[in-house]
């Protein structure tokens, strides 16, 4: 079978595309390699996102995976490891099939940065994590420590100050990026304790679990957990052989979110941009899709 369009990720902006794409009246299938919601399974708080004046990540991805529901739009979980070209066709090789498709909608998002320091690979899932989400409860009345000063690490330790006992928030600057609103709540938090101009330079382990962490070489804390939140690198390995990323392994696309190469378009958080929020991954997904539509009704009409 040949596809109209194979979209790449379920996050909101794959889902978003897919909404449009379906109703466009397109034979899809979308395409994940995790859980559907991608990385707002993740997001412990989102306010900013219209028609919920707070909601949680995990609660926003099943109100967002109901419209694959209800639409019937085929997907299956498999993770995409190459993209090839064949005639007008492309070529989308799985972990478990291989299938083609006329068009492509890229939406497989970010995977959260490492420290890239030794013992964290080893430690994840048993003291180090990238979920609070997630992970948080496993710490509760203890003490952890985050690293990162972006709003990511100060939204979520506000949320893991209510369950820790005492939180170091590790920032290697001077200043927060931040929003300037989240840095005064994370001031006034008690138990947070922040510490600039800081690195975590080691992690300590007993029989496997994290027992402390090392600050800029010199001071030792004990903690329970260590919450990394150093911003996020686009999941574009796959798509090496198109040359259609840039130097940090962002997409580029153009206006109508086409890449350079013909009929395949990109989404949301994987893409060059200036603002990687919920309502700009939906809203990219929607010109994706909808540009396809265009561009498959031009093409009947010449
Ligand atoms: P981010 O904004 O890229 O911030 C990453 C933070 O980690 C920065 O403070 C950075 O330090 C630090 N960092 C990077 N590499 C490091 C390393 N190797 N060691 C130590 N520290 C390191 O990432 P983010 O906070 O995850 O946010 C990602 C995007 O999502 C942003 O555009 C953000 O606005 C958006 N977001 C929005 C919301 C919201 O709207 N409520 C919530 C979460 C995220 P420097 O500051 O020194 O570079």
């Amino acid at each position: 079978m040949i596809y109209d369009c194979i979209v790449i990720g379920m996050g909101i902006s794959g889902i978003s595309a897919a909404i449009y794409l379906k109703n466009g009246g397109l034979n899809i299938l979308m395409l994940e390699k995790e859980a559907p919601g991608g990385l707002l399974n993740k997001i412990n708080k989102i306010n900013n996102y219209p028609g919920y004046a707070e909601t949680t990540g995990p609660e926003l991805s099943y109100k967002v995976f109901e419209s694959v529901e209800a639409l019937e739009i085929p997907y299956k979980l498999e993770e995409v490891v190459d993209i090839s070209l064949a005639d007008n066709l492309k070529i989308v090789k799985t972990n478990k099939d291989t299938y083609k498709t006329k068009y492509i909608v890229i939406a497989s998002g970010r995977n959260p940065r490492k420290l890239n320091i030794e013992n964290e690979k080893e430690l994840t899932g048993k003291g180090v994590s990238t979920c609070a989400i997630c992970d948080g409860s496993l710490y509760k009345g203890q003490d952890i420590a985050i690293v990162g000063g972006g709003n990511s690490a100060l939204e979520e330790a506000i949320y893991l100050s209510k369950l820790v006992n005492k939180i170091y928030l590790i920032h290697r600057r001077d200043t927060f990026r931040a929003e300037q609103s989240l840095v005064n709540k994370v001031k006034k938090q008690a138990n947070i304790e922040i510490l600039y101009n800081s690195n975590v330079t080691k992690i300590n382990s007993t029989n496997d679990i994290l027992e402390s962490i090392e600050v800029n070489n010199e001071r030792t804390i004990t903690v329970k957990g260590l919450f990394v939140y150093v911003g996020f690198e686009s999941n574009t390995g796959y798509l090496k052989n198109l040359n259609i990323t840039n130097e940090s392994g962002n997409i580029l696309v153009n206006a109508e979110g086409e890449t350079q190469v013909d009929g395949i378009y990109a989404a949301g958080d994987a893409i060059q941009k200036d603002l990687y929020q919920l309502v700009t991954g939906a809203s990219e997904g929607a010109i994706a899709a909808v540009n396809i539509i265009k561009d498959i009704n031009q093409k009947e009409n010449a």
